[in-house]
């Protein structure tokens, strides 16, 4: 095996649910820059699998807004719609290994669980890192056989992930490498704690993949050796580097970088669309002075 490390390739992967703002300015701009240093590869990739919130449209407004900040990705973007199959044969493999399951419970039965518990034991459930609560049934609450004649009888589920079953394949504990302060800067192990996120869901009925799945076949898919993305998915790859280890995918390294706030302090958002680059590019912003304001954070 080769020590040399491979090519740099990296990549931008913005959902098509909205316009791009400046939060998604600074990350497409410090991908980029990344991969211009390392003479590199910077890819674009699609992240449309939710069909009710992804449209051409918002498609068509990624790549306008990019080609006005003069953006440009190293060959055509990956559309994750366009790979389904994959995700599913994916989830089909984790299903036979026996660590994903249906899951039956709806949202609010989950929320009213969750509250008679708390009100039970006067204590708060516990949430995941992005502070939603973690599952409230156990896989066994119901047996294989009954979760295999209800879905078969087409009732509405997710799968999850047994996420017990899924650490107890481990020889030892996962982690992962992240570059800190920059693309390039020193690597540390960082930890990675799955189990925060609970029995997390991988797949909908509608739907054969999530974002978790899809994210890390892509990455693989593409030959992504470095993940530059923003801090607020750095606990979300726990999970991912949990799925590389269960799918036998290759890890890259991470950077998370800082988020792009507003004057509030609070994350910019796809509903708010003041800072987004189609409402400053009618406002007459430039792009020089987008580029310029960007790199002041
Ligand atoms: N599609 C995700 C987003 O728009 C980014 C995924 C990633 O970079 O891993 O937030």
């Amino acid at each position: 095996m080769s020590l040399l490390p491979g090519p740099f390739v990296c990549r931008f992967a913005p959902s098509p649910n909205g316009r791009l703002h400046l939060g998604h300015a600074y990350s497409a701009m410090v991908n980029e820059a990344a991969a211009r240093r390392a003479r590199g590869t910077f890819l674009l990739r699609i992240e449309d699998i939710d069909a009710t919130r992804c449209r051409r449209e918002y498609e068509a407004g990624i790549m306008e807004d990019l080609a006005w900040l003069s953006i440009t990705p190293d060959g055509p973007p990956r559309r994750q719609s366009e790979h389904f199959a994959e995700y599913a044969a994916a989830l089909a493999r984790l299903e036979a290994l026996g660590l994903v399951y249906p899951a039956f419970e709806s949202r609010g039965e989950i929320l009213r669980a969750v509250r008679a518990r708390e009100a039970e034991t006067g204590l708060p459930h516990p949430r995941d890192p992005d502070g939603g609560p973690l599952f409230p049934f156990a896989r066994e609450s119901m047996s294989d056989a009954a979760r295999a004649a209800r879905r078969a009888a087409g009732a509405p589920f997710v799968m999850r992930l047994d996420m017990a079953r899924a650490l107890a394949t481990r020889d030892a504990p996962l982690s992962w490498l992240e570059a800190q302060g920059t693309p390039e800067g020193p690597l540390l192990a960082v930890p990675a704690e799955p189990a925060r996120w609970g029995d997390v869901i991988l797949a909908r009925r509608e739907v054969p993949t999530s974002y978790h799945l899809s994210v890390v076949m892509d990455d693989a898919a593409q030959g992504i050796g470095h993940v530059i993305r923003g801090m607020d998915l750095f606990e979300a790859t726990a999970v991912h580097r949990l799925l590389q280890h269960l799918l036998r995918l290759p890890p890259p390294v991470y950077h998370h970088h800082r988020l792009i706030l507003d004057q509030a302090g609070r994350k910019l958002s796809k509903s708010s669309d003041a800072t987004s680059l189609a409402a400053l590019r009618a406002a007459g912003v430039t792009p020089q002075e987008v580029r310029q304001r960007l790199e002041l954070f």
